[in-house]
């Protein structure tokens, strides 16, 4: 893992109580960053806390739903609190369920609110804080579901499109006062998330053979496409989606 050298910055991350978000904020302990490590499982934010301790980091868990506005602009304030400033936020946090229907009203409203709505609160609370202090760097996880389409997952698909979308809309808005916004799109990364589905050897199979690396990405993988976006190796890349995802879409 490289170091790139963060020290005295702070970062936030949601959904860092495991899979992708925790890989992603132990990634951002190693450069030296400071961690406001954020969830709704209390159990999962607090075991990432605990790890980034214990390599020596610093972090703390503050809890949030990214879809309740209140609840982000508390964790936005608890990250300044603790730690005086924010530099990096990686909007991670979001939820994709497999539903008998397809087009289920409730899906629909919390795929939407999780994914998309939350990562627009989350972005409009962080730069407001950044743009007190210079600028920052702003990472949103997409999918490649937000590139090409899927003839299942509506609500899935249609979140991650607008993550894409948002994420362009921030990159062009504040461009000219040190903000960078950039998406990273992973392919099928092995975590909670996907472990269920995955469970099955025939789907784990079929996952691995469409995949032109012929296997699933791990979080790290993920983690550090992140963490280089917000470091200043990155310092001219605004508005891109980042594909992670073994070439499943260069077909
Ligand atoms: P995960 O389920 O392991 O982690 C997601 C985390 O988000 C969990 O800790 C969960 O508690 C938290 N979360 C759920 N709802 C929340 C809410 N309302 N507010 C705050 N936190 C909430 O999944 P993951 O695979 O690490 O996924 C992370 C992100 O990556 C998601 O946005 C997901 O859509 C995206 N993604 C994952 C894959 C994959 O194959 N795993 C592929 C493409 C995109």
């Amino acid at each position: 893992m490289i170091n790139y050298g963060m020290d005295g910055k702070v970062a936030l991350v949601t959904g860092a109580g495991g899979g992708i978000g925790r890989a992603t904020a132990l990634a951002f302990a190693h450069s030296g960053a400071a961690v406001l490590v954020s969830d709704v499982s209390d159990e999962g934010g607090a075991e990432t806390v605990a790890q980034i301790e214990a390599q020596g980091g610093k972090a703390v868990f503050q809890h949030c739903d990214v879809s309740d506005g209140a609840q982000v602009k508390a964790m936005v304030a608890a990250a300044v609190e603790a730690f005086g400033r924010l530099d990096y936020a990686f909007n991670n946090a979001g939820i994709n369920r497999i539903t008998a229907n397809e087009y289920d009203d409730e899906n629909w409203d919390l795929s939407i609110g999780i994914n998309l709505t939350g990562v627009m609160l989350c972005m409009r609370e962080e730069a407001e804080v950044m743009l007190k202090s210079g600028g920052g760097a702003i990472v949103n996880t997409a999918s490649i579901n937000g590139l090409v389409g899927n003839p299942t997952q509506p609500a899935y698909t249609a979140s991650k499109h607008g993550v894409v979308g948002l994420t362009r809309h921030g990159a062009l808005r504040w461009a000219r006062e040190g903000i960078r916004v950039n998406a990273v799109c992973p392919g099928v990364i092995e975590t909670p998330m996907s472990a269920q589905a995955m469970a099955d050897p025939a789907a784990r199979k079929m996952i691995e053979e469409m995949t032109p690396m012929g296997r699933m990405g791990q979080a790290a993988e993920i983690a550090g496409a992140v963490v280089w976006l917000c470091s200043d190796e990155a310092s001219f890349v605004t508005g891109l989606p980042l594909v992670v995802d073994g070439g499943v879409t260069a077909f």
